[in-house]
C-alpha cells in the first residue's frame, strides 16, 4: 500500500494512543493534522505554538520512535504551526523543522547503540523476532526518573529502597522488591525510575522494563510460534528485571509458571527482580502459592495518596519542568480538590494548561474552578447512575424500579448491591448520594454493598466475571 501523510500518522497515532495517557492523547494529538509526506519527512500542523513546544518536550521521544518506525531511520517530523494573525479565522504557517535523527549515535563498528541496553539486544543471538517490534516501547521511558518522583510520607519507604536497589541492584536484600498501591500512585513511575538509575549507574546492566501483559503476550505468541526457546534466552539474560502490574498474572497458569522458571533463574543467578502490583501480595487472587512465597523474598513497599503537602509539592514540580507559572492560590486549590490519584491531578492539570493555552487567557483560580467542573461533569454525564442501574438492570434482568425499591429478594439484593459499587466505581457521586438515589438509603447501605461486592469478588470467579462484563459494558459508553 502507498504510504500517505495520513496513513503514516494514522500508524503514529495507533501506536501513541497505545502508551500516552487518554486524557494527554486527547490534548496533545487529537488536534493535530498531517499535511505534507516527502519521502522521509513529515509535516504535521499543529494549534500554536505552546502546542510545538509542549510536545517537543514531553513526546520527543514518543514520537522520534514511531516516526522511524514508519518511515525508517533517517525520518524526520516537521511541524507547521498555525499563527494566529490577529484576524479572527485567518491563520498562516510558520514552519519549524525538527530532526528526528537521533540521540542513539553510529558507534565506530556501525551498529547503532542507545543508552538503555538495546545495543545488547540487538546482538542477542536468541533474538526473538517476535519481540523486536516491542523493543522500543517496553525499555526505559526516560522521563521518570527519581528526581521527578516527590517524596513524601506516602511512598518513603518505597521510594527509598527503590534508590537503595538502583545504586546496587541484586545485592541489596531487596530483591525481588515489590512496590503495590493502587491506580495512578506512581507504581510504574517508581519502578521506570529504578531502571533509568540502573541503566546510567551500569551501561553493561541489561534492564528490562515490561509489563506483565506484554509478557503473557509475548509468552503466548512464543508457544504458538514455536519460538518458546527463544523466549525464555531472551528473558534469561537480564540483569535487572522490571515486571509492571503483577496482578495481570491472575488466573494464567502458564504464564505463571513460565514467569516462575525466569525469576528462580535470575535471582539464582543475582539478578535483580522488580514487580508492582496494584494490591498487596496476601491479597493477589489468582497467583500460584509457590509464586506468591517467591515475591515476599524481599521487600514489599506500599504506596498511598500523597497527602495535601506532598499533591502540592507535585504540582509544583510539574509547573517548574513546564516553565509554567500557576498562583499559589490554584495550586492550593487544585491539591485540595483532586485527592484521587496523581494521574488524575495532571490530568486536571494538563487540561488546564491547554485550557488557557487555547483560549490565550490567564490560569487563575476561577479557570481552575471551571475545568475542573467540566471534568468532573463529563464523567458524570457519560456513566450516570440512572446508566448504571438500567445497564445492571438489563444484566440481571431486574426493573430499574425493583433496584431502587426495598425489595429483599436475593436476586435483587444483590443486583442492587452491584449497581450501588459501580457508581462508587464510575460516578463522582458521595456514598450518600448514591444512597439517596437508591430510594433514600443511608450511606452506610452503600458502603455495606460495596464491601460485599468485593468480598464476594474475592472468593467467586464467575461473580468476578459478571461484574468485569458489567465494566466492560460502562467502559464502552465512556470511550
Ligand atoms: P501507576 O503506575 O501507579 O498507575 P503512574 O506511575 O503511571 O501510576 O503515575 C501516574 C502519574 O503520576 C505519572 O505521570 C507519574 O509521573 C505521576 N506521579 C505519581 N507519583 C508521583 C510523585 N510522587 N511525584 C511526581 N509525580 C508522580
Ligand atoms: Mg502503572
Amino acid at each position: 500500500m502507498v504510504k500517505t501523510e495520513s496513513t503514516v500518522w494514522e500508524d503514529c497515532l495507533n501506536l501513541i494512543q497505545a502508551h500516552v495517557e487518554e486524557q494527554s492523547f486527547k490534548t496533545w494529538f487529537a488536534p493535530i493534522k498531517p499535511i505534507r509526506l516527502d519521502n522521509n519527512t513529515l509535516t504535521i500542523q499543529v494549534p500554536s505554538q505552546f502546542f510545538y513546544e509542549y510536545l517537543e518536550e514531553h513526546y520527543v521521544h514518543i514520537l522520534r520512535e514511531c516516526i522511524q518506525r514508519e518511515l525508517g531511520e533517517h525520518a524526520r517530523l516537521e511541524y507547521s504551526v498555525i499563527v494566529d494573525s490577529g484576524d479572527k479565522g485567518k491563520s498562516t504557517n510558520a514552519g519549524y523543522s525538527v530532526t528526528l535523527p537521533n540521540e542513539r549515535h553510529k558507534t565506530s563498528n556501525g551498529h547503532s547503540q542507545s543508552s538503555n541496553g538495546q545495543n545488547e539486544l540487538n546482538q542477542n543471538p536468541f533474538k526473538v523476532p517476535s519481540l523486536d517490534k516491542d523493543l522500543i516501547f517496553s525499555n526505559l521511558n526516560p522521563n521518570y526518573s527519581f528526581d521527578n518522583y516527590i517524596e513524601g510520607d506516602c511512598n518513603r519507604l518505597a521510594r527509598s529502597a527503590g534508590m537503595a536497589v538502583a545504586d546496587k541492584p541484586g545485592i541489596t536484600s531487596f530483591n525481588p522488591l515489590m512496590i503495590y498501591g493502587g491506580v495512578g500512585l506512581g507504581k510504574t513511575h517508581l519502578v521506570q525510575a529504578i531502571g533509568n538509575k540502573v541503566s546510567e549507574g551500569s551501561k553493561a546492566n541489561f534492564v528490562l522494563y515490561v509489563s506483565s501483559e506484554k509478557f503473557t503476550t509475548q509468552f503466548t505468541d512464543a508457544i504458538r510460534n514455536n519460538n518458546l526457546q527463544s523466549f525464555t534466552n531472551y528473558y534469561l539474560q537480564v540483569d535487572t528485571l522490571i515486571i509492571d502490574d503483577v496482578q495481570f498474572f491472575s488466573g494464567k497458569e502458564k504464564t505463571q509458571e513460565m514467569f516462575f522458571h525466569i525469576f528462580n533463574h535470575l535471582h539464582q543467578n543475582g539478578k535483580q527482580i522488580i514487580m508492582s502490583s496494584d494490591r498487596p501480595p496476601r491479597d493477589l487472587k489468582g497467583l500460584q502459592d509457590r509464586l506468591l512465597s517467591r515475591f515476599k523474598w524481599g521487600l514489599t513497599a506500599d504506596l498511598q495518596m500523597p497527602d495535601f503537602e506532598t499533591r502540592m509539592a507535585i504540582i509544583m514540580r510539574k509547573m517548574q519542568a513546564d516553565g509554567i507559572f500557576i498562583p499559589d492560590d490554584v495550586v492550593e486549590y487544585l491539591a485540595y480538590s483532586v485527592d484521587t490519584n496523581v494521574r488524575e491531578l495532571e490530568g486536571v492539570l494538563i487540561s488546564l494548561i491547554a485550557h488557557a493555552t487555547l483560549n490565550k487567557t490567564e490560569i487563575n483560580l476561577e479557570l481552575a474552578k471551571q475545568t475542573l467542573k467540566n471534568i468532573v461533569h463529563d464523567i458524570e454525564s457519560e456513566v450516570g447512575v440512572d446508566y448504571i442501574q438500567k445497564t445492571v438492570g438489563e444484566y440481571f434482568q431486574i426493573s430499574v424500579e425493583d433496584l431502587k425499591d426495598k425489595t429483599r429478594k436475593k436476586q435483587i439484593v444483590i443486583a442492587r448491591q452491584v449497581a450501588m459499587y459501580l457508581c462508587k466505581e464510575y460516578t463522582g457521586h458521595s456514598l450518600k448520594s448514591i444512597g439517596y438515589h437508591f430510594g433514600g438509603r443511608d450511606h452506610s447501605t452503600v458502603i455495606h454493598a460495596v464491601q460485599s461486592v468485593c468480598d464476594v469478588m474475592d472468593i467467586d470467579t464467575e461473580f468476578r466475571n459478571s461484574i468485569a462484563e458489567l465494566k466492560k459494558k460502562l467502559r464502552v459508553k465512556i470511550k
